[in-house]
């Protein structure tokens, strides 16, 4: 079990990863050396993944990634960048250039706090965006969210005290079924919870990081999408409202099961900084890289 939840983890990166390549034109399988810290992990975990493409067949196709639409012309359109982080952590030995790229280390990471809270930005939860959807809650001027994908326990490490440091706030997308089983590298659910009471939002993001649009029975689609909420609810105690999409890819199955889950908003994968209500189960999505310009570059972004 453990061996294939690892298979989901270094699929999730690589993936992830995929999506990175199409804003900064690298190619997907660069990333084979993106995921872990020590180079024993990388010799299995490659090996490991090899293994389950054989299983899964290939990278998912750009339609099985959504499409959408927003512009600043839009109805409702509003402003509002969402950047994607995953590790968070010290550069390592035999780092590729790519892995220098995708990873964040906590002093860039720092900066790029310093530079939102010296350009007026406001960091916002996707509650807030939910409460301006529905109840016409004021946002703030210069919103930006800070999304933290899967659970890495370098996030809790790193990021949630940077946060705590500056009075910002980010959202956790955990996917559950890695969470406390003494995995390297994953957070434990006391770690999780601590998050959520330290007032961060914690939200859904499937419970074992599948692509969501090859699962061809309703059923399965609740069990990952459903089921993730509920484990979640069960372990912080309230209601969970977010959603990311496990790659970004989802078609309109997969959106009619997060809506029959109960999320109220979910995010994408999609690059771009308009949203609307329209297109709040496809919300954007920025991954963000090692490098403060590209940071700067995707708050620009008109
Ligand atoms: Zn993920």
């Amino acid at each position: 079990m453990q061996r294939l939840s690892f298979v989901f983890l270094f699929v999730g990166i690589l993936l992830g990863g995929f999506a990175a390549s199409q804003i900064l034109h690298f190619h997907p399988l660069a990333l084979a050396s993106v995921i872990t810290s020590t180079q024993e992990d990388y010799v299995e975990s490659d090996a490991l993944l090899r293994e389950h493409f054989r299983e899964q067949g290939s990278f998912p196709k750009k339609e099985e990634r959504g499409n959408r639409s927003v512009t600043a012309t839009s109805t409702g359109a509003i402003k509002i960048p969402v950047m994607v982080y995953h590790s968070v952590r010290a550069h390592v030995s035999g780092e590729s250039a790519i892995q220098d790229q995708y990873d964040i280390t906590p002093e860039l990471l720092e900066s790029e706090l310093v530079y939102l809270k010296e350009h007026g930005y406001t960091t916002i939860q996707f509650a807030q965006v939910i409460g301006y959807f529905d109840h016409d809650t004021p946002l703030p001027e210069k919103p930006v969210i800070l999304s933290f994908d899967d659970g890495w326990e370098n996030q809790y490490t790193h990021a949630f005290p940077l946060l705590k440091k500056y009075g910002m706030t980010g959202t956790f997308f955990i996917y559950t079924n890695p969470i406390d089983h003494q995995k390297k590298h994953w957070m434990t659910w006391k770690q999780v919870v601590a998050l959520d009471q330290a007032g961060m939002e914690v939200a859904g993001h499937s419970r074992t990081h599948p692509m969501l649009t090859k699962i061809t029975t309703d059923q399965g689609l609740d069990k990952e999408i459903l089921g993730s909420k509920q484990i979640l609810e069960q372990h912080l105690g309230h209601t969970i409202t977010v959603f990311a999409y496990p790659f970004g890819m989802r078609d309109a199955r997969v959106i009619t099961a997060v809506k029959r889950a109960g999320y109220l908003l979910a995010r994408t994968t999609h690059a771009g900084v308009w949203n609307n209500e329209e297109y709040r189960y496809e919300f954007t999505g920025q991954l963000s890289t090692d490098n403060i310009a590209d940071f700067e570059r995707l708050l620009k972004l008109k």
